[in-house]
Formats: C-alpha cells, structure tokens, sequence
C-alpha cells in the first residue's frame, strides 16, 4: 500500500457526502427523522476545515483526531458511532499500515462500534455494510471488489427489519428502505477504496 494521503482521503469523503446528502435525507425521512444527510455533511465539512492540521500529524494521532470531530459535529446517534470507529481505527493502526494492519485495526475499530451501539450485523445499521468490508478486506481483494461489496451489503438492508436505533421504533414498518447509515457508509467505503487504489 502507498502512504496513506490524508487530504485527499478527507477531501474524497467530505465531496462524497456532500454530493449525496440530499439522497441520505430522504432515506433518513422515510424510516427515520431525516436528519442523517445533514448531521453528516456537518461533520464531514468540520473535517475538511482542519485538513492540513489533520494531514500533518501521524496517521493514527489524525484518525483520533478526526474521530473526535465528527463526534463533537455529526450529532445523531450516527455522530458517536462513526466517530467511535475513526477513534478505534486510529488506535490500532500503523503511522505507515500495509493490507494486513489495516484489516486488523478496521476488525478492532467495527468491533468497538458494535459495543457502543449495542449493537450487532443484521440490524440494519451501518455495522451491515462494515462487516461485510471487513470480510472483504480479510480475503484480500482489491478497491473494485470491496467497493462492489460495500455497495451490495447496502442494498441488503432493504429487506431488513430495523432492531436499532430510530428506525427500530417503526417495527415492521421499516422494511422495505435502505438503512441511511448503511448507505453513508457505503459511499464512504467507495471514497476510501477509490482513494487509496490507485484511483481505481
Ligand atoms: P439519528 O438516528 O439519531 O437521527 P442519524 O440519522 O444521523 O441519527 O443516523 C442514523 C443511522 O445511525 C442509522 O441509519 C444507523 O445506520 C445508525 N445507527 C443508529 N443506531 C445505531 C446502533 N445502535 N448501532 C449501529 N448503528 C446505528
Ligand atoms: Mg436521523
């Protein structure tokens, strides 16, 4: 793996979200409070403000950094949850990760979600698409795959019943929607993978 460039990474996520907001709203408004799109763009842009402070510190110093952000600006229950992975990622990285170390801290960082969420896979929640990047990253396949599998394992929440967070109040109400988290973190992944493969 190259070294990681951190500008680039944030500023691909932060442009992804931003361009994609509106469509998290409208998932957030059908099974949720529609604030999803919102809280993330917040976050993501209080993110890219600090950039080049980000950027300058060790990878896993700017991953706790940026964590800590987003917990302080997305808000929601999304805000901790995704702040809690960048944190947990950032504690069990390298300052230079090849494939192995990075597959391993995503593990921990996922792992760290779920004991503060409550939560588990299949729940329709944002753990559905990590788990199955996690898996991904684990068999060793490459940015297109991982995208691909991101992207399916967001589909695969629409058939699913909610068992956390808002969207679990609608009960059998919820199925038939995409989970709004599942789907930002698939854009996410995409960003990410994009970035980091040789702009695949
Ligand atoms: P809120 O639900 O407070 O309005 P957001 O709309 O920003 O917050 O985020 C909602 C998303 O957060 C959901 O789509 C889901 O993916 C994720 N989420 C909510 N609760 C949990 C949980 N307990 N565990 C994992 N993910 C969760
Ligand atoms: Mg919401």
């Amino acid at each position: 793996m190259d070294k990681v460039d951190l500008k680039a990474l944030i500023s691909a996520a932060a442009d992804t979200i931003a361009a994609h907001a509106e469509e998290l709203t409208t998932l957030d408004q059908a099974i949720g409070d529609g604030d999803h799109g919102l809280n993330m763009k917040r976050g993501f842009e209080a993110v890219r403000a600090e950039a080049d402070q980000f950027a300058a510190k060790p990878l896993p110093d700017a991953l706790k950094a940026i964590g800590t952000k987003l917990v302080m600006t997305v808000g929601g229950a999304s805000g901790p949850l995704f702040g809690t992975l960048f944190m947990a990622l950032g504690k069990e990285i390298f300052p230079e990760p090849d494939r192995a170390n990075l597959a391993t801290a995503f593990g921990k960082a996922i792992e760290a979600v779920a004991a503060r969420g409550k939560s588990q896979v299949g729940q329709k929640t944002m753990l559905d698409v990590l788990y199955p990047v996690h898996e991904a990253l684990l068999q060793g396949r490459i940015g297109p795959e991982i995208v691909a599998a991101a992207d399916k394992a967001a589909e695969a929440t629409v058939p699913m019943k909610a068992l956390r967070g808002r969207a679990s109040f609608l009960g059998d109400r919820s199925i038939g929607h995409m989970d709004a988290g599942a789907r930002s973190t698939a854009l996410l992944v995409r960003a990410v993978a994009e970035t980091i493969e040789g702009h695949a």
